[in-house]
């Protein structure tokens, strides 16, 4: 399937300056990322952990530090004037807090007419018109002639949410990045939200990268799970692999911790996050831990844990783990202690 958004090794360093001087928060590194056509993908992690500078590069809202982000191959990190509104245009960046992010003082037939007009979508009222009731439709709000005259205060969490996406649709993107677009709204709600995105993968072809820090959502959702931890990519595959199949211990600790009640632990398996008690807090990204920079955390870690970084290591056709107990053998350790991993 076609590629429309890659990242290449991506990082981001930030400079914080305080009373002892100036420290460096190594936010994100060496970030690969592949989002085709008509595919949703998933970025799993904590707070912290990077997951939303990541949208904020895609979304070319900072400057990368290092690596390469690429619009249907071509770079796009350092466009501007022209080049960087078409990219705007094109990649869509969806916010956790639909109220926040629409104008409260206009009515929907403003917000959606706005950005109709600005990027050139429609011309002339009748045609404005009919593009906002389209792009109602589209997003489930029926009949449009209900919801188009409201003010967003008149509308429930999910109803401005859709609104977010409608507005976003009304650009024609190829890409939209969520951040956490289900977080802030009822629970009861958010799987409409979720399957709103879904038709418009299949129906509409659009790629989507949803950032959640939930996994059992992302399970629902995504054809593909990344899982992100202290900056880092730690693990990726296919949702099915990485749901049922894990393969880095940070991603079964996120498992251990969902509510998800489809999957737990059977027979004489134990957790691997039993044995450790407080699993602390994740680690500084000023000073990250020397290595895995999981292993102050990892009930696993060995020596060459502290000492070295893992290298990425493909455990299946399209599922791989950075993680040294994949290298030199050192994942029979689990199978030797009887623990599913
Ligand atoms: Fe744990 Fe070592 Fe694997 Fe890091 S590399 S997750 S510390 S076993």
């Amino acid at each position: 399937r076609e590629v429309v958004l890659e990242a290449r090794d991506v990082t981001k360093h930030f400079t914080v300056r305080g009373s002892k001087g100036s420290a460096i928060v190594r936010a994100v590194e060496g970030i690969d990322l592949e989002l085709h056509r008509g595919e949703i993908v998933a970025m799993v992690g904590e707070s912290g952990s990077g997951k939303t500078t990541v949208a904020r590069l895609l979304s070319l809202y900072y400057p990368t530090t290092g690596g390469e982000i690429l619009l249907e191959g071509k770079p796009v990190s350092h466009v501007t004037g022209r080049k960087a509104l078409k990219y705007y245009g094109q990649v869509q960046l969806l916010f956790q807090d639909p109220f926040a992010s629409l104008n409260a003082l206009k009515p929907i037939r403003h917000i959606l007419g706005r950005a109709l007009k600005i990027h050139g979508k429609a011309r002339g009222a009748k045609q404005v018109e009919e593009r906002i009731h389209e792009l109602l439709t589209r997003v489930n709000l029926t009949p449009p002639e209900q919801y188009i005259d409201k003010y967003p205060h008149e509308l429930s969490g999910g109803q401005r949410q859709r609104i977010v996406i409608a507005r976003a649709l009304a650009v024609e993107p190829r890409v939209m990045l969520g951040d956490e677009p289900i977080s802030m709204l009822d629970v009861s709600i958010r799987l409409d939200v979720l399957n709103l995105l879904k038709k418009l993968r299949d129906e509409e072809g659009l790629a989507l990268l949803y950032i959640t820090h939930d996994i059992a959502s992302a399970r629902y959702i995504a054809d593909r799970i990344n899982v992100m931890y202290a900056g880092q990519m730690v693990e990726g595959g296919s949702s099915e692999e990485v749901i049922h199949d894990p393969q880095h211990p940070y991603t079964r600790l996120l498992l251990d911790s969902s509510p998800d009640p489809g999957r737990g632990l059977e027979g004489d398996q134990q957790s691997l996050f039993d044995e450790v008690g407080d699993l602390g807090e994740p680690p500084s990204l000023i000073t990250p831990p020397k290595g895995c920079r999981f292993n102050p955390r990892c009930p696993f870690a060995m020596d060459i844990c502290n000492e070295k970084e893992p290298e990425k290591v493909e455990v299946s056709p399209g599922h791989w783990a950075k993680c040294w107990l994949h290298q030199e053998g050192r994942a029979d350790l689990l199978k030797q202690r009887n623990i599913q991993f």
